[in-house]
């Protein structure tokens, strides 16, 4: 017998059940990835997350090739392409991971009635793509939960599943085609200092960051210039490295930095868990609050200064330009960027989410919107009109203003506090700094207006 191995988010051959199963239950496997059509007309093509994804296909290929298979490749409709494979294959079964989105949803339920119309089973595994599957715990009242402290609490009660070791040997048959891997060379438009992605550059960093950098997490994940956050969010984005193996291995490493550090990884279940629930939220607001959002020429030249790191606020602009540079910014920077856009501009969420994926290399529909939505305080924040005020989170985050330095080469010479607030440099010091731009909006009357949105005044 022969099955087919869906791989969506999950491109890695350690702990994959989907793959596991199709070895135990047959005597060829087709691992197949199918580039979804879908996906791509609805903006998830951005350049940075392809070259990224061609990284983790060239790698999951060359880890079957090294277990005596490979990888086949489709584009097109990915009910189509599964089905074609299926028959020419002539597979019985089909083996993928769930996933959380209104679109993984619909895609999931064509293919199985695409299947099953041919006499063929679809198996769906849950806990790949998470630690937890969405709705493995939920509050008494609800499908899920709103609120992220009581969720976390159940979630660290739960037992994890074992992870599972890579297969030794993978048979494919013969004659099933494959377009060619796509590349990295014909994209353009890729941030500069884009990671490299796929399975072992995953596993290098996880060994890694278990070695040298996890005990410190609790005490500096906040610290702006000392990087010091694992990195490991586009490589779980594309499922090169398994949310379920990481829990263990950080768990079996133990102390304050781990258990912030897994922590963390349970935001991201939480937030699946939210979307797979309410899908509608990838779009809509999860708590409306009637927000009646700036737009116009005004807004539209601050959305522009925000994009592009000319705010004026240097830290703000700090952040703008790394995400530029690196696909990537350090989550304390996200939200204070965030809460800049939606707060202290009135700006609506879905611009900066939109710009986000745009970039992110690990931009993700469930984390990225849903963390848009808990910074705009539409989502489930619990203190839902906060303002992250960018000068005080300055004066935390990067204390010395080297991550401003670092991002904002306009002050990369300008020593001591002023680096958070060049508008208070004057004569010739301020004619020094020139090329960098003034405040586009004093916080004083950033925050008057929101208050006043708000209807909280
Ligand atoms: P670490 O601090 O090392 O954390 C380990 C892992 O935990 C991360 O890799 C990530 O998978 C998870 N995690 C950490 N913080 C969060 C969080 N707040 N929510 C969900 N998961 C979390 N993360 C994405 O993966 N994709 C996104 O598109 C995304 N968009 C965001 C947008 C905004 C406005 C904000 C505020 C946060 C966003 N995050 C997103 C969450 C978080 O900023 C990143 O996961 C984190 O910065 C990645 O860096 P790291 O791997 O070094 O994290």
């Amino acid at each position: 017998t022969t099955s087919v191995v869906l791989f969506t988010r999950d491109l890695r051959l350690h702990d994959h059940p989907p793959l596991r199963a199709a070895l135990d239950g047959s005597d060829a496997v087709v691992p197949l990835f199918v580039r979804d059509r879908a996906v791509d007309a609805a903006g998830f093509a951005a350049p940075n997350r392809l070259a990224f994804l061609a990284d983790c296909l060239h790698d999951l290929d060359a880890g079957l090739r090294e277990r005596g298979g490979h990888l086949v490749v489709r584009s097109g409709d990915l009910v189509d392409q599964v089905c074609a494979v299926a028959a020419e294959a002539e597979a019985d079964e089909v083996h993928m991971a769930s996933d959380v989105s209104g679109h993984a949803h619909r895609r999931e339920e064509r293919l199985r009635d695409a299947l099953g119309a041919g006499g063929r089973r679809l198996h769906v595994h849950d806990a790949v793509t998470t630690v937890l599957a969405p709705g493995a715990v939920t509050p008494a009242s609800s499908d899920h939960f709103a609120v992220f402290t009581p969720y976390h609490r159940r979630w660290s009660e739960c037992s994890v599943r074992e992870a599972l070791a890579a297969p030794r040997k993978v048979r494919v048959p013969d004659g099933v085609g494959s377009e060619p891997l796509p590349g990295r060379s014909d994209l353009t438009g890729l941030s500069p200092g884009l990671a490299a992605g796929g399975e072992r550059e995953a596993r290098k960093r996880l060994t890694a960051w278990l070695r040298d950098g996890i005990t410190g997490y609790a005490d500096r994940h906040d610290d702006l210039a000392g990087d010091d956050t694992s990195r490991l969010s586009p490589h779980l984005h594309f499922g090169a490295l398994s949310p379920v193996e990481l829990v263990h291995r950080a768990r079996a490493k133990g102390g304050a930095g781990a258990e912030a550090f897994v922590r963390q990884v349970a935001w991201r279940d939480f937030h699946a868990q939210v979307l797979s629930a309410r899908p509608r939220a990838s779009t809509a607001d999860y708590r409306t609050r009637h927000d009646r959002w700036r737009t116009g020429a005004r807004a539209d030249e601050d959305i522009a200064a925000w994009k592009e790191g000319r705010t004026g606020y240097p830290i703000v602009d700090a952040a703008m330009r790394q995400l530029r540079h690196e696909g990537w910014m350090h989550n304390r920077a996200r939200l204070l960027t965030a809460s800049f856009l939606t707060k202290t501009l009135y700006v609506d969420w879905r611009v900066g989410a939109r710009h986000f994926l745009d970039l992110l290399v690990d931009g993700d529909v469930a984390n990225n919107q849903m963390n848009w939505q808990w910074a705009a305080g539409t989502g489930t924040d619990t203190r839902p009109h906060r303002v992250l005020n960018p000068l005080t989170q300055a004066r935390r985050f990067d204390p010395d203003g080297a991550y401003v330095r670092r991002w904002v080469p306009e002050l990369a010479g300008l020593e001591g506090r002023y680096v958070h607030e060049p508008w208070r440099l004057t004569g010739r010091e301020r004619a020094e700094y020139d090329a960098y731009p003034d405040p586009v909006v004093d916080l004083g009357e950033g925050l008057d207006r929101f208050k006043r949105a708000r209807g909280r005044e």
